[in-house]
């Protein structure tokens, strides 16, 4: 018995991605509900490195805005091996995590050489090398125990015309920038951020989530410097988020900073105060709003809003506003003039 069957009830599926899965579960011994995202990966350290990232990230951060992180565990597996080719033969996304059949299967058990072992103090030694047998693989999975965001994501809420309800949209985006500002500030590019990322709580307050892709880049008090704040973040490969969201920088260069996260943001809102998109229409607008940026009629005629997307989305990174500056802008009663000025004053 492994111990998400062991602690919790285990609920309905949540969603799926090429990771993996993620679940909702009820833990047995105080009824409290959590999102527990399972996620496969091989038994090398390079995956062992990359999937723990995720914990290790979300591990760090608490803030109102940012998806709660309550803890981690790794189980390994034995999988037959024709049943594992099989399973790497199906494409990487269909190798969604089959640990139920696997348990029900008797693969998963203690007799079976099940580890499981809790790695909050992030013990690289606790990932024991196995020698498995000929016929079996060995399989791991991370299970990470995580707030339950209930109610939907961001695309759901600009999917219902999200552009319609100012109090609603600017409550939103605000908590979106609080949140971003508090992982900036720690350093941390999230590097995968689109609506299907950003959750909402069944009180309706936003949560940043799957920090997959995230990376940590090199402590910088000065946050405007190009240099200062740049780190190797492997290849375009690597990011395999959205295209629409990833900054124009990270084309031809390998290395990101949090400015690459406010090109994302810009993308976003630009959704959100916009009529919702289809697939198509986002791929014919999005490259005209970097080419055309100055001359686009959005489709909001707020000037402020205007004026935030157009920063947000500006080809050279050094011009995007930080998440502070965005809540000084949106805070602020000035005139658009006054605020470029106030930015301008800022960097100085
Ligand atoms: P991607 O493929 O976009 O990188 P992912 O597969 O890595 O995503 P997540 O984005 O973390 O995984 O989660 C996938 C889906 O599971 C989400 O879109 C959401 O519907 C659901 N989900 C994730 N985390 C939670 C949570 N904490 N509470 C509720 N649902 C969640
Ligand atoms: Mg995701
Ligand atoms: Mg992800």
């Amino acid at each position: 018995v492994t111990r998400l069957e062991q602690d919790f009830e285990v609920g309905d599926s949540l969603g799926e991605g090429g990771f993996g899965q993620i679940i909702k579960a009820r833990r047995k011994c105080d009824d409290n509900e959590f999102a527990i995202k399972i996620i496969k990966f091989k038994s090398n350290l390079k995956d062992i490195e990359t999937t723990r990232r995720e914990a290790n990230v979300l591990s760090e951060l608490n803030h109102n805005n940012i998806v709660r992180y309550y803890n981690s565990w790794t189980v390994t597996a034995n999988m037959p091996l024709d049943e594992y080719k099989k399973l790497c033969s199906d494409s990487e996304e269909s190798l969604s995590t089959e640990v139920y059949s696997l348990s029900t299967k008797g693969y998963i058990s203690e007799d079976n050489g099940v580890e499981e072992e809790e790695n909050s103090e992030s013990d690289e030694d606790s990932f024991v090398v196995f020698q498995p047998e000929p016929e079996y693989k060995k399989v791991k999975y991370l299970f990470i125990q995580m707030e339950l965001c209930e109610n939907n994501t961001l695309r759901h809420a600009i999917d219902n015309d999200l552009y319609k309800d100012e109090i609603k949209l600017s409550k939103y985006f605000r908590e979106i920038c609080e949140g971003l500002s508090y992982i900036h500030k720690r350093n941390i590019v999230h590097r995968d951020l689109k609506p299907e990322n950003i959750f909402l709580t069944s009180e309706d307050v936003i949560k940043i989530g799957d920090f997959g892709l995230s990376k940590k880049i090199l402590p910088d008090n000065n946050l405007e410097s190009v240099q200062g704040n740049e780190l190797p973040c492997g290849s375009l490969t690597d990011v395999c988020g959205t295209p629409i969201y990833i900054a124009p920088e990270l084309r031809y260069r390998t290395s990101c900073s949090i400015k690459s996260d406010i090109y994302s943001l810009g993308v976003i809102y630009f959704e959100m105060c916009s009529k919702s998109m289809t697939k198509m229409e986002k791929s014919l607008v999005f490259p005209i709003t970097r080419k055309y940026l100055q001359g686009l009629n959005f489709l909001t005629s707020n000037s402020k809003k205007k004026f935030l997307i157009r920063i947000l989305l500006h080809l050279n990174d050094t011009e995007r506003p930080t998440c502070d500056e965005i809540l000084k802008i949106l805070n602020s009663e000035k005139s658009i003039e006054e605020m470029k000025e106030m930015i301008q004053q800022n960097r100085k």
